[in-house]
């Protein structure tokens, strides 16, 4: 059985969907603040298999909490409830570590088909690792000339480093980088683009389904944590590459 904990102020709300989590056969728990959630969460790490996070809570918000989890290590899936459906702050989530979001008010049905989607995503990930493990790229240049049919199961090699969008982390030698969700999608997209001008538009458009009007500079915060991960310089990139005026560029084998 999958435990959920949820974390909400709003009594009626936390209640309801308890009762509503409960009766699909989850088993609930309720934090009624940030603080709580996250002494729950470090004290138990294993115990939630997933967590619906609320943003507007007294004392540290629903971002912090997400934020703090992911930097101690804890990668337990995370759907936000925003009652800022804004672009800015659906970013602003996901840079926090969320997995997930929906806007409130949000319809029961939604909430629990995307918590089925965290959940077997997480089952998923977990049954990979302890089988023989998963399926190993032949060729990555032939990765990317598939396109779109690059899936969650590949695995891309460059630079002696390795994305397992499947496991969600970047190996390079004995360093293991965990990953978002949110973080994988962007690099997936970035690397399927190889060598191709991606604009900061278009990736608001297909990585994170933002249509509005927004302040695309958000998206130049997870660039920074990107290059973190894959450059040996960060500040002086090789292979994520800012096109000026446009938005960026993936490149596996930058020319010598
Ligand atoms: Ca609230």
């Amino acid at each position: 059985m999958s435990t959920v904990l949820i974390v909400e102020d709003e009594q009626h709300l936390a209640d309801g969907l308890r009762f509503n989590l409960e009766a699909e056969g989850y088993q609930a728990e309720v934090a009624g603040d940030g603080e709580t959630a996250l002494e729950l969460l470090t004290a138990h790490p294993g115990r939630y298999h997933a967590v619906v996070l609320d943003v507007m809570l007294p004392g540290i918000d629903g971002f912090a909490v997400a934020s703090e989890l992911r930097k101690s290590g804890q990668f337990v899936p995370v759907l936000i409830l925003t009652a800022m459906g804004r672009a800015e702050d659906v970013l602003r989530g996901f840079e926090a570590g969320a997995d997930d979001y929906l806007p409130k008010p949000f319809e029961l049905a939604i909430l629990l088909a995307r918590l089925r989607g965290l959940l077997r995503r997480r089952r998923w990930l977990l049954d990979g690792q302890t089988s023989n493990g998963l399926p190993v790229t032949e060729d990555p240049a032939d990765r990317i000339t598939r396109g779109d049919r690059l899936t969650l199961e590949d695995q891309f090699h460059f630079d002696g480093k390795t994305i397992d969008f499947a496991a969600l982390q970047i190996r390079a030698g004995e360093r293991i980088i965990p990953l978002t969700l949110m973080e994988a999608n962007l690099l997936r997209h970035l690397v399927q683009h190889s060598g191709r001008n991606v604009s900061r538009k278009s990736l608001l458009e297909e990585v994170w389904g933002l249509h509005e009007d927004t302040d695309t500079r958000a998206i130049d915060n997870f660039i920074v944590r990107l290059r973190r991960y894959i450059e040996a310089e960060p500040s002086q990139p090789k292979h994520l590459l800012t096109v000026r005026g446009i938005g960026y560029r993936f490149v596996a084998e930058p020319e010598k």
